[in-house]
């Protein structure tokens, strides 16, 4: 029998439970994941950025736990001994249309405390020679890791700390015996007191399985990646983004330096047609007719349909990716680059049409569901497992530690 049960293996499981067994050292928690390693689906095949924080809205949950998440991030990679680095990155306009929405963005980099600097073309170049723009902006806070290193820490610190952790264990059935909560799974009956569901593209459906509204439904989009060959490398310094459409959620097609040195381009947006659908011919019907018979899909789809249809050119054509990331750095060429991972993000959408923008955590009776965490969750990831620790109703058999 458990005091917390915690759904998913991902970096917002991990870290919550690592939050969790820092608050409660005496509680039994287990983690249960479906896959044989950790941090197999978004965590494991994003972008690697610490993200600053520039992008969200002020007061925002993103805003507020990106802002603390990426000091937080870097100080436990610092303790750890994770591979990071505060390389700090560019967001430029190419298009004279780009450069209020530049403007504005400076504004809120401001407006969120961040230290930002206004750059003129040629101070762009300086930082990066390859590109060619009409301005940018530079914030130096921005960093990269490899989250799964980051993951396999938050794992062993859970361990150390006395928590069970279980791979290969899919959550299938969720019921009540009493007080308590019985998950059924392919590996065997767990019952526990609470239930925290960070179950990633399957949110949605276990917070249904726990009899809880969760308020959205996970709509996947994939996001694809090229690598630039490893001679054509120098073309990045460091991070360089577009200036992307305000009312998208996605950054636009950017480079992206990772800590292995190899360099990323990407990634796209496009729907896909399996929750877990790695490849373009991925296909669940489960999962598809799902999202064709949700009436918040249709209205989305009438609203970005220019979007949609560019997203679905760019992934189906090499030289439409290429062409955005000319936008860029023109000297790049179908040639430079070859195509590497994708990941699928978990976006939650709501039966309005509107996507979820904010994280969201929704609270069942001994559950708390994360229902929406796109990015920027992996750089959040410490603050976000701190807060869902915050909404657990204080436990009277379990002896808290108040600053963790
Ligand atoms: C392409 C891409 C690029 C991104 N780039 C960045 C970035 O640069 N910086 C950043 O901060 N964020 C980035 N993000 C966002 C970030 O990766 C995610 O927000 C974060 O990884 C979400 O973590 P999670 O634990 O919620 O989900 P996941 O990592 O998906 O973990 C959920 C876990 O739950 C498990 N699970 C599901 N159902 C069950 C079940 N029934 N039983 C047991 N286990 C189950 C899954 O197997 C999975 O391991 C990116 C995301 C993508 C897809």
């Amino acid at each position: 029998m458990y005091d917390f049960a915690i759904i998913g293996g991902g970096i917002i499981g991990l870290s919550t439970g690592m939050a969790m067994s820092l608050r409660y050292p005496n509680a039994r928690i287990v983690v249960l994941e479906k896959e044989s390693s950790w941090a197999n689906h978004q965590t494991g095949n994003n972008s690697g950025v610490i993200h600053s924080g520039i992008y969200y809205k002020p007061g925002s949950f993103k805003a507020k736990f990106c802002r603390e998440g990426s000091r937080s991030m870097v100080e436990f990679c610092q303790k750890h001994g994770i591979d990071y680095e505060v390389c700090g990155k560019v967001i430029v306009a190419t298009e004279n249309k780009e450069l209020l929405l530049l403007e504005n963005l400076y504004k809120r980099g401001l407006e969120n405390g961040l230290s930002v600097t206004k750059l003129s073309a040629k101070e762009v170049e300086e930082i990066e020679p390859h590109v060619r723009c009409l301005a940018g902006i530079q914030v130096t806070t921005t960093g990269i890791v490899d989250y799964k290193q980051v993951c396999l820490k938050y794992a062993d610190l859970i361990r150390s700390q006395g928590g069970e952790l279980r791979l290969n264990t899919k959550v299938e059935k969720i019921s009540k015996a009493g007080a308590l909560q019985v998950l059924e799974t392919n590996n065997g009956t767990f019952e526990t007191r609470f239930v925290i569901n960070c179950a990633g593209l399957h949110s949605d459906r276990i917070a249904k399985l726990g009899q809880v509204n969760p308020q959205a439904k996970i709509v996947p989009f994939r996001g694809e990646y090229y690598e630039l060959k490893p001679e054509k490398r120098y073309l990045v310094k460091t991070l360089i983004y577009p200036v992307p459409n305000p009312d998208f959620p996605f950054l636009g097609v950017h480079f992206t330096r990772m800590i292995d040195g190899s360099v990323h381009a990407g990634p796209n947006a496009v729907l896909s047609l399996k929750r877990e659908g790695y490849k373009k011919t991925d296909f669940d019907l489960r999962d598809f007719m799902e999202v064709m018979t949700y009436p918040g899909f249709w209205k989305l789809a009438a609203k970005h349909a220019d979007e949609g249809i560019q997203e679905m050119i760019r992934s189906f054509s090499k030289a439409a990716f290429v062409h955005s990331l000319q936008k860029l750095i023109p000297e790049v060429q179908a040639s430079d680059l070859i195509p590497t991972h994708a990941g699928v993000r978990a976006q939650a959408l709501m039966n309005d049409g509107n996507l979820v923008d904010d994280f969201l955590i929704v609270q069942g009776g001994n559950s708390v569901h994360v229902c929406n965490a796109p990015s920027p969750a992996a750089t959040s990831s410490i603050e976000i497992g701190k807060a869902i620790v915050e909404q657990i109703p204080s436990q009277p058999h379990l002896q808290a530690v108040v600053s963790v």
